[in-house]
């Protein structure tokens, strides 16, 4: 089966983006210790056997791109580009192959699919341009014979791990702007999700992005592998998105090294529907900031608060909106919600959604798994009189379970939506431009969705506060986490 393309692939247009192995210094690595399995979440068909890589690799991979940076970071801001956007073409040009990949082995709609390959390729292409605008600065001196100059220069080695719910965005949010700034690059995509990532690797040799520059390291065994990747001291810079417990194990690793970091960790995303609201707007926002992905992303809607004048409006509204919403295998037409990940996601869900009837909430709609479909599809799921103290309210859940509570003042609910040690995305709707600019500057999140559930995008710095994270991705501040500022002092000048 290794090398064998598995029948799930067979209406793949280019099956050569299929691959079973890490790619470094520009090739895809036979592997030394066995394989691990691939599994598609939707009906728990074997998809691949992939090659293992432990720490070995880890440092061959993390030796390519040290050996690869002098000549990338020497390259012009425009050969960079170019191949960039090479890149960028060719991801475009094979979206719906990489879509599948992406349905197959994550489990996603195939029309989010084709949505995340559009979004994740749309960085590769911000970061082509931004590369070409690495601006430093003159700053007027200390003295008339001196003259200060600021130049920003690549880091050096980027490593990154990334994780299983957008299996190709998380890698090009990092990559893109990592390549832009002239860094090399080694990712750990998930165990669960690794086919996305090596297609990017093929799209790679195929755009001429030169061998070691971009490099990834697949295998079951985490721990070792993201020892390597924070602790080597030729990795400059280091870049996380995953769970905010493994965030902070890995920031400490991180320091025995002082490296730069970048942490995108997790939220508890509040969204807030004011008594001025447009509440048939809040209804579309809300569903599309909760079940996207089947609630599993770090910017989903974990809590909905609802101000009492409009309550049961709004209530009725989302029920008759939410129970239409088709969950099937995401290749199939029409589907709006898949399948979870995998039965510890399930579980995860049940557990909490169990504590929370049982200290009081009301379930609404939903609830359970449709066995019909699969152990893994889990309902869309209504529940109500939501409390603070409840486990749901200060986990992230991510799965497609819709928290409701009532509020009654402005102050309430701002110290409601606060009260967690995470900061994120938060939403809130209304149409009070005093209530929309006050409520924007109390909320402690680093991203708000005013009036609009749909806040992602290349153009905007995405990234969180508190115990969401450290740095930006995205936007012309993105590029910022990725280089040094250095200054140089020119005396004698009088
Ligand atoms: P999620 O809940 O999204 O799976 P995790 O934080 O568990 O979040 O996983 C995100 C990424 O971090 C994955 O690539 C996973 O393999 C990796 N990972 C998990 N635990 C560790 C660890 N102890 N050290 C390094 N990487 C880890």
């Amino acid at each position: 089966m290794t090398n064998q393309i598995n029948s799930a692939f067979a209406s793949l247009n280019d099956r050569a983006l299929v691959h079973h192995s890490s790619y470094i210094s520009g090739q895809f690595h036979p592997g030394r210790t066995g394989h691990f399995a691939v599994h598609n979440p939707a009906d728990g068909s074997l998809l691949a056997l992939v090659a293992e890589a432990g720490s070995t690799e880890t440092e061959q991979a993390i030796a390519a791109a040290a050996a690869a940076f002098s000549a990338w970071s020497g390259a012009t801001a425009a050969q960079r580009s170019a191949l960039l956007m090479r890149w960028y073409q060719l991801m475009q040009q094979h979206q719906h192959d990489l879509a599948r990949i992406l349905t197959l082995e994550q489990g996603k709609p195939l029309t989010e699919a084709m949505g995340e390959i559009n979004y994740g390729a749309s960085f590769v292409s911000w970061f082509a341009e931004e590369a070409k605008r690495m601006n430093g600065d003159i700053i007027p001196a200390a003295a008339t014979d001196q003259q200060i100059l600021v130049l920003k220069q690549a880091i050096g080695v980027v490593a990154a791990i990334t994780p299983w719910n957008f299996p190709n965005a998380m890698i090009l949010r990092k990559a893109a702007a990592a390549l832009a700034a002239g860094c090399t690059f080694v990712v750990k995509p998930s165990e669960l999700t690794p086919l996305s990532a090596l297609a990017l690797a093929e799209l790679a040799t195929r755009a001429g992005i030169p061998a070691g520059v971009f490099n990834v390291v697949t295998g079951t065994d985490a721990k070792a592998i993201g020892q390597v990747l924070t602790k080597d001291s030729r990795v400059a810079k280091f870049s996380f998105t995953g769970s905010t417990p493994v965030g902070k194990t890995l920031l400490a690793q991180c320091a025995s090294t002082v490296k730069k970091v970048s942490m995108e960790l997790g939220g508890n995303a509040p969204f807030i529907v004011f008594d001025d609201a447009d509440l048939a707007s809040a209804v579309q926002g809300l569903l599309a900031a909760k079940f996207r992905n089947a609630g599993q992303t770090c910017v989903c809607v974990n809590r909905v608060f609802v101000q009492r004048p409009v309550y049961d409006a709004f209530l009725a509204q989302l029920i008759q909106a939410t129970a239409p919403l088709k969950l099937a295998n995401g290749l199939e037409t029409g589907c709006q919600i898949g399948p979870l990940i995998n039965q510890t996601a399930v579980d995860k869900i049940a557990r909490l959604l169990d504590q929370a009837l049982d200290q009081g909430a009301e379930l609404l709609l939903g609830g359970a798994i449709d066995a019909d479909l699969g152990p893994l599809f889990f309902q869309p799921t209504i529940i109500t009189e939501v409390t603070p103290a409840m486990r749901i309210s200060q986990t992230e859940i991510f799965g497609p379970v819709l928290c409701i509570s009532l509020f009654d003042t402005e102050q309430e609910v701002i110290e409601l939506a606060n009260n967690t040690p995470t900061g994120l995305a938060s939403y809130f709707y209304s149409r009070d431009i005093g209530r929309i600019f006050r409520v924007a500057k109390a909320l402690h999140y680093g991203m708000i969705g005013i009036n609009e559930a749909s806040i992602s995008n290349a153009a905007a710095p995405f990234g969180g506060v508190k115990e969401s994270g450290l740095g930006r991705e995205g936007s012309s501040y993105g590029l910022d986490d990725f280089t040094e500022l250095k200054y140089l002092c020119l005396g004698g000048l009088g």
